[in-house]
């Protein structure tokens, strides 16, 4: 078998060439106002990321790089404020956040209408009950993935391997709602190997570099890899052994270049849609 890789870098250009003329019909430039707390390395790269892509969209960005050290209280202020403000249409905080701060506890300070990374929870609780929210970027990206190769998921039992509020969880309930029957593990699951040999969709999403490979898989299943791991030196890694499943999977995701690009797309994508309903456009 033949596998496809998907190129997320090509459908996250796809997504953001067909937000232009979206960005254009509204009555004022969207905005986006990234909170950062900390110097972690990575969560810069990010940072930076999202900021360039926006900016070459025609969305204006605020980033508001806090000291490691900032307290709760300092948030609840700076997000109530923002939370506030008329010209402002999504609000993201970077992850993760320094350990002395509760991330569950200040995502949920962000105005659902203005949770552009659809993790609150009133977001994800909509979600669950199949009303309209703002959905999570990384799954709602790896739907898009999955769905540009098997359009109808009807009936196939997909397992996520991850169960955290980004990614895991909102991913159970996306698949649910286009009737797959879903498996969630995590680091407890016994005889996982096996569960995921039974699944025609495997989103692995644990952090744990190289966790499945050829034998974990069923021939032709559908596989993507959320996945990064930074090594010291040396590229990132995903959470699949790649060079393993090409020619087993019928179509998997690469890492770079699958649901990392597709994740941006997403962000960018609530955003115009926030800025859209703020403007009593759709
Ligand atoms: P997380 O909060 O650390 O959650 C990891 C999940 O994996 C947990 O549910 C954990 O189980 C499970 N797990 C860990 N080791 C396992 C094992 N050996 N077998 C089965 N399950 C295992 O991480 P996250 O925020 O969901 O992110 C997951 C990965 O995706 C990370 O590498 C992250 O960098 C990456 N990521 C990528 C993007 C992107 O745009 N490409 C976006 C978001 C995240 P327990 O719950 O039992 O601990």
């Amino acid at each position: 078998m033949k596998t496809i890789w998907i190129d997320g870098k090509k459908m996250a250009q796809e997504t953001l060439d067909n937000l232009r003329p979206r960005i254009d019909h509204l009555k004022r430039i969207p905005r986006l106002d990234v909170i950062w707390v900390g110097d972690n390395v990575a969560s810069g790269i990010y940072v930076r990321h999202k900021k360039e892509k926006a900016e070459a969209l025609g969305i204006q960005v605020n980033v508001h790089h806090l000291s490691e050290k900032t307290t709760l209280d300092a948030l609840y202020h700076l997000i109530n404020q923002l939370n506030q403000d008329e010209i402002i249409d999504g609000i993201m905080v970077q992850m993760p956040l320094p350990n002395h701060l509760n991330s569950n506890e200040i995502l949920d300070m962000v105005a659902p209408d203005k949770d552009v990374d659809g993790l609150t929870t009133v977001n994800l609780g909509r979600l669950i009950c199949g009303m309209p929210s703002l959905v999570a970027c990384t799954p709602k990206g790896c739907m898009r993935l999955i769905e540009s190769v098997v359009p109808d998921l009807t009936g196939k039992t997909a397992i996520i391997i991850g169960r955290s509020r980004l990614v895991g969880k909102p991913m159970f309930h996306l698949l649910l709602s286009k009737h797959c029957t879903v498996i969630q593990a995590h680091s407890k699951t016994e005889k996982l190997s096996q569960l995921c040999r039974t699944a025609d969709i495997v989103i692995v999403a644990t952090g744990k570099a190289g966790l499945i490979g050829k034998d974990d898989i069923k021939v032709g299943a559908v596989v993507i890899d959320v996945g990064i791991s930074r090594q010291a030196q040396g590229p990132i890694q995903g959470d699949v052994r790649a060079s393993e499943i090409d020619g087993v999977a019928y179509a998997a995701t690469p890492v770079p270049g699958g649901v990392g690009p597709m994740t941006i797309a997403m962000l960018m994508e609530n955003t115009v849609l926030a800025s859209e309903r703020h403007q009593g456009i759709v």
